[in-house]
């Protein structure tokens, strides 16, 4: 079935090979995670990694690139997980080819290269493939007989297979405004044999048809319009390529199989399932759902935990539970009770691994945290089934359809049950889901529990306003192309002229004192706010002795090549041109570049000490401390801490030079630099290490920091805490700050000392002996209160009224306790065998105690202890309760006591008249 010629890794492998000899770069996939983009839960194609560029925002040292990019379609707009495992085509992850031109090629050439990698080297009949192109319903905007013709013109290529589709098929938008363009697919003709329609009235099997006898093969996108408003565009100066070819679709094409599943890709993960279930392969096509879920889900989940994302309550973390718990639950339908998702996944790991090397490295964490989850899974999964289907038989019985919201939510909540599942078992019964409930009912609950939003604002709206600004002072010659010069690792202190000030999103001329303003000049040293570590704070002043001084305290890059100082106008009157000095704040630097060395040496402890799967999932480097999370699943024992924090100090001590060096990002990472998951990296990467000759921490860091490790000084850390699910965070503090950290805690050892008069290094048996002579003491008051309460209760009990034939006491021992007034209501019982008593204390923070007791025959006469207490608690603002022959109240206010006690006659009186 699976021909050896075309192998799954091997069509991967041309396509890259093709591109790369018509001179494209290979850019690696970006991980799943979008560096720097706030709006996207997942890499859902090829081009994210490149939208910057055609937005204009951001450049790359090539102009033509070739990728094969890891893409997950598992929630919001494409979303595809309801149909994954029902059919053979769908899935949550999958691998897109791509090449793009950055206003390099065009139509011409995306067009010849397409067709000469399917027919020459892939070999595909010439007859069976189709062309689309654009043509617009609302004959707005003009057709693309550009591309038509170049179809026309490849050799053997059958004129009579253009065809022309409208705005749905064949233009592409990345939003509502910005870049656009025409589209151009190659689809494929698999033979009549494969239409699944034949039998449906007025099918019309042809391209676009519906049916699976035509496959889109591959989308070719000719960005050549900037929209500026929904009717206008407007031709773009530099024209884009951005092509797409989903790889499990050509290689199923390519091995001549009608799924997807049956390529090499995912057969093998199929296999490893039918080892684990004992099925043949009937049994196995029989429930084949099952099989294609596990396949699909696991191998989504193996890439997501190798791209750092673990099982969790919210977001990707969520996403990356639900499909494990699906793929779970799909396993038990089919008899595989323990885990076994390492299993599948061990096999994704070998058939992707060589080219996605990030799944060999991750393979332990992956493994584990798979198994992990499959575990808190099923011991919460039958209970939660459970109770699903006693919702789903109740609702049947009313007769109803639809499970509300808030109880799939609470399935969730409580049980653990993924909407998902919860959405799969009612389907199974023939119910659906009130998903927007669920929603809503998930939003409740995450405002409550103040988890704040899952994803904040994109920001940068004034993008535009800087574009603008920047273009201005290029045609002015006042900056260059590459704008403002920024080299925040050499320069601390620059001087410049004031290109341009800006105050509430309008450029000024001049400032005064007090003023706000974000300030630009020609270079600067001042770092701009990236990978965990702060922005610079500092002065920019006027280059004509004292004349103006701007305290900057935030540094921005509102858009490439614009660098912008925030601060405000201490004394003078900045102006536009004028020379200017901008210096950053030295001391305060020197304090980041501590800590930010000191981050990386403290992840590769915790790698060495922990395990490899302890990887960065966030960083604060600060002046004041630095702020590490990482991925492990439970607390770090303070054993582990403290041989953390000594090798760190140790590794300080050795003094060891940092290696900066520049390389490209595959070199890099194959010198075994860590890159981080969620981070963006261009072509070239600024790579550091540490260590010599052995080489201790080699990460990709564009951070600043010190020359050699002994300028941390020390390291000290101070907390150790869980982050999120599966994440725990590390606090710390080095040079300045921990030296004043250990100054206090000096201090407060010495006035403890001073105090307890002792030296410090006694001071723990010191304190230990007065705790000891403490509780002797307490001991010793008790005693003596109990003999002074048990003087006083002696006193009183003479005092006993007789009403009718009850004995009535109510009075308040001072100094007493609950249990001994307990001891003394047994005392009175056995004296007064017909009895009623009330015993009062005031306790040491001033608010009164009581206890009431009846004895039994009082109680078969309808007395209640109980109700006693309710009522002369209520006297002292308090409540209470108990059994019908002894109860216990507390009050508020201890002034009544002597009232509320004259009470309990009154009462008793009262009862015996009832
Ligand atoms: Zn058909
Ligand atoms: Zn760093």
């Amino acid at each position: 079935m699976t021909s050896e010629k075309y192998s799954g890794e091997r069509i991967r492998q041309e396509f890259i090979e093709f591109f790369s000899e018509h001179r494209h770069t290979f850019v690696p996939s970006s991980p799943l995670v979008p560096g720097g983009d706030q709006t996207l839960l997942f890499t859902n194609a090829g081009m994210v990694q490149f939208k910057d560029v055609f937005l204009g925002t951001d450049k790359r040292p090539y102009t033509r690139a070739a990728n094969s990019q890891k893409c997950m379609r598992v929630a919001g707009k494409h979303n595809d997980l309801e149909d994954v495992g029902q059919d053979n085509t769908h899935h949550t992850f999958f691998e897109m080819l791509g090449n793009w031109s950055f206003g390099d090629y065009y139509k011409k050439e995306a067009i010849t290269w397409a067709w000469q990698l399917l027919t020459e080297v892939w070999s595909l009949p010439r007859e069976n493939l189709w062309a689309t192109c654009f043509k617009d319903e609302k004959g707005e905007i003009p057709s693309d007989e550009e591309a038509a013709n170049e179809w026309k013109s490849q050799p053997g290529f059958n004129p009579a297979h253009v065809m022309y589709f409208g705005r749905k098929d064949n233009f592409w938008e990345m939003a509502e405004l910005g870049p656009c363009g025409p589209c151009s697919e190659v689809h494929f003709d698999r033979g009549l044999k494969y239409c699944d329609m034949k039998q449906i009235p007025g099918h019309t099997c042809q391209v676009n048809g519906d049916c699976k006898r035509f496959l889109e093969l591959w989308n070719l996108v000719f960005i050549q319009y900037n929209r500026l408003s929904p009717t206008v565009l407007e031709p773009l100066p530099a024209k884009h390529v951005d092509t797409g070819m989903g790889l499990e679709r050509i290689v199923s094409v390519l091995q001549d199989t009608d799924s997807n599943y049956k390529t090499d890709l995912l057969f093998p993960l199929l296999r490893a399932t039918q080892v684990l279930t004992q099925h043949n392969d009937v049994e196995m096509e029989i429930n084949l759902t099952p099989y294609r879920v596990i396949a699909d889900h696991t191998r989504a989940a193996t890439f997501l935990i190798a791209d750092g994302v673990v099982p969790g309550n919210v977001g990707r973390n969520y996403i990356c539970r639900m499909i494990i718990r699906r793929a779970s639950r799909f396993g038990t339908n089919i008899g595989l009770h323990d885990p076994f998702l390492a299993t599948i996944a061990e096999k994704v790991i070998e058939t992707y691994g060589g080219f996605y090397p990030e799944l060999l490295k991750n393979r332990a964490a992956i493994l584990s945290n798979l198994t992990r989850e499959e575990e808190r899974f099923t011991q919460t999964v039958e209970s939660g089934v459970a109770k699903l289907e006693n919702l789903l038989v109740k609702l049947q019985i009313g007769d109803k359809k639809i499970l509300p919201g808030e109880q799939s939510f609470d399935l969730y909540a409580t049980y653990g049950l993924p909407l998902e599942i919860t959405r799969d078992i009612s389907r199974e019964r023939g119910m659906e889901v009130d998903e927007t409930g669920f929603r809503e009912a998930m939003e409740k609950h995450r405002l409550a529990s103040g988890a704040g939003e899952a994803f904040g604002s994109q920001g940068g709206e004034d993008a535009e306003f800087y574009k603008d600004l920047l273009a201005d002072l290029e045609m002015g010659r006042q900056l260059g192309q590459e704008g403002v010069q920024y080299n925040p690792y050499e320069w601390i202190e620059v001087q410049g002229t004031v290109l341009a000030m800006v105050s509430q999103g309008e450029t000024i001329i001049e400032a005064k004192p007090g003023d706000w303003v974000e300030v630009l000049i020609p270079r600067t040293g001042f770092y701009v706010e990236s990978g965990g570590q702060v922005a610079d704070n500092g002065v920019i002043l006027g280059d004509h002795g004292e004349t103006w001084e701007i305290h900057i305290t935030d540094v921005r890059k509102p858009v490439a090549g614009a660098i912008i100082h925030i601060g405000q106008v201490v004394h003078g009157h900045p102006k536009t041109g004028e020379p200017a000095i901008a210096r950053v704040d030295h001391q305060r630097r020197m304090d980041i570049m501590r800590n930010h060395t000191a981050t990386h040496l403290l992840h590769a402890e915790l790698r060495e000490v922990l395990g490899d799967h302890a990887r960065q999932a966030g960083s604060l480097v600060a002046s004041t401390h630095l702020r590490f999370d990482f991925t492990h699943p439970q607390a770090v024992t303070p054993r582990q801490l403290e041989a953390i924090e000594a090798s760190v100090n140790k590794r300080i001590l050795g003094n060891y030079d940092l290696t900066i060096q520049y390389k490209p990002l595959q070199q890099a990472i194959s010198d075994g630099a860590t890159a981080l998951f969620g981070e963006k990296y261009g072509e070239t990467v600024r790579n550091i290490t540490i260590g010599e000759p052995e080489i201790f921490s080699n990460e990709l860091c564009g951070g600043t920091h010190v020359n050699s490790t002994g300028d941390i000084g020390l390291f000290l850390i101070t907390s150790e805490g869980s982050a999120a699910a599966g994440i725990r965070r590390i606090e710390a503090v080095t040079g300045t700050a921990a030296y004043e950290l250990v100054q206090k805690r000096f201090k407060i050892l010495k006035r403890s000392s001073n105090l307890l008069e002792t030296s410090p290094e006694d001071l723990p048996s010191r304190a230990e002996q007065i705790l000891d002579e403490l509780a002797e003491v307490r001991k010793t008051i008790t005693e003596l209160r109990r003999s002074q309460a048990r003087v006083i209760f002696h006193e009183k009990i003479g005092e006993t009224k007789l009403i009718h034939d009850v004995a009535v006491m109510a009075a308040e021992i001072p100094g007493a306790d609950s249990d001994i007034l307990r001891l003394f209501t047994d005392q009175f019982r056995q004296r007064y065998p017909t009895g009623v008593i009330v015993l009062a204390t005031v306790n040491s923070d001033g608010k009164p105690s009581l206890i009431a007791a009846i004895s039994e025959d009082l109680v078969n006469r309808g007395f209640n202890a109980g109700e006693l207490v309710k009522h002369v608690a209520a006297l002292l603002g308090g409540g209470g309760g108990g059994r019908p022959t002894i109860a216990q109240a507390g009050g508020k206010d201890a002034s009544n006591l002597v009232e509320a006690l004259a009470s309990v006659s009154v009462w008793v009186s009262e009862h015996l008249n009832k």
